[in-house]
């Protein structure tokens, strides 16, 4: 019999098996197991419903269909509540912790003979001066033979120089940019010539096969040792600092003349005397001179109309006075521990 008695209990019995689910399975089953077409609770009342006389159907269908509505809305808020529940599950899932620490990234960083380069590139630019470069391997007559250094010189073996072949050598120095630049232009001249070079050296603390120069050229008419002299003391105040001083001592270079080693006041304690300068205040830091007319006749230039200097510095010697690095092989090692200090 469909009356309030009979369907109360049926009633209860979903609502206590309704507040168990939590699962859009268990939610699924319990629909079946009151709602299905076969065998549903609420179903198998409503079958019965023919069974019963005429005066009591509409009532009891009443009561039923109000069940059945009762049971859907029931039903309804309860997969509302699961998809909610699922939802701030998800968003728990995903949400992102700003408190945790950060990963440590490395940042990259310019290696430092590569700083001092582009240190000395940005002067020398400002100063008017245009960046050139040649080959590493290079062939004897650029190395040498232009440069005044005929086969047989003496200054050759002072240069242990690494031989690809008879006539091709690693460059022992940036020189030979000098001479391919002054073969394809004419005065006024006014570069710079960074890069590698390459000597028959083994590694130690202060020496390598392989380091690197900077090498300046300077050709015009009225060209004088003062504009030599001025134009490096200029670069090594910008490079150093402004109360740097320098002086030249006589040197020889076969490809200049006259030759000069040229000193710095030592950066370390201003000339006063330290360790880093042996007492002496000055640190030798480069080699310059008045190109010398033999090799502007090589090249068929006017040596009588045009005069010009040069110079050439190792690079890798100044980074390690600038950062007083004691091992040139740091330098060419890449332990990460030795560069992040830059
Ligand atoms: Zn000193």
């Amino acid at each position: 019999m469909a009356t309030v008695e009979h369907l109360s209990p049926l009633w209860d019995a979903f609502r206590k098996e309704l507040a168990e689910v939590s699962t859009d399975e268990a939610l699924t089953d319990l629909r079946d197991k009151y709602l299905s077409r076969s065998r549903g609770a609420v179903t198998v009342e409503l079958k019965k419903l023919g069974q019963l006389s005429a005066e009591e159907r509409p009532q009891a269908g009443k009561l039923l269909n109000e069940l059945k509505l009762l049971v859907e809305q029931a039903l309804a808020e309860k997969a509302g509540e699961i998809r909610e529940k699922q939802k701030s599950a998800r968003y728990q899932a995903e949400r992102v912790d700003v408190t945790l620490p950060g990963y440590a990234y490395h940042t990259a960083g310019r290696h430092p003979i590569r700083r001092a380069l582009e240190e000395m590139e940005r002067i020398f630019v400002s100063m008017g001066f245009s960046i050139m470069s040649g080959p590493e391997v290079e062939v004897d007559y650029y190395n040498f033979e232009a440069l005044n250094m005929p086969k047989g010189h003496p200054a050759r073996d002072a240069q242990d120089t690494l031989y690809v072949t008879d006539n091709l050598v690693l460059r022992t120095h940036t020189s030979p940019v000098q001479i391919r630049t002054m073969e394809k232009q004419k005065p006024p001249v006014r570069i710079i010539a960074p890069g590698r070079v390459f000597r028959r050296d083994s590694v130690d603390a202060t020496h390598s096969p392989m380091f690197h120069q900077i090498e300046g050229l300077v050709v015009d008419e009225g060209i004088t040792l003062a504009d030599l002299k001025g134009t490096i003391e200029m670069f090594l105040k910008a490079f150093f600092s402004e109360d740097t001083r320098i002086r030249l001592r006589p040197s020889y270079f076969p490809f200049v003349e006259p030759g000069a080693e040229v000193d710095v006041s030592c950066i370390f304690c201003r000339g006063t005397g330290c360790s880093i300068c042996k007492q002496s205040g000055w640190i030798e830091i480069m080699g310059a001179g008045m190109v010398n007319p033999r090799v502007f006749q090589i090249l068929g230039y006017d040596y009588e109309k045009y005069t010009g200097f040069a110079w050439g510095m190792g690079v890798d010697r100044i980074v390690m006075l600038k950062y007083q690095v004691e091992d040139l092989r740091l330098l060419f090692d890449n332990d990460i521990r030795f560069l992040s200090q830059f």
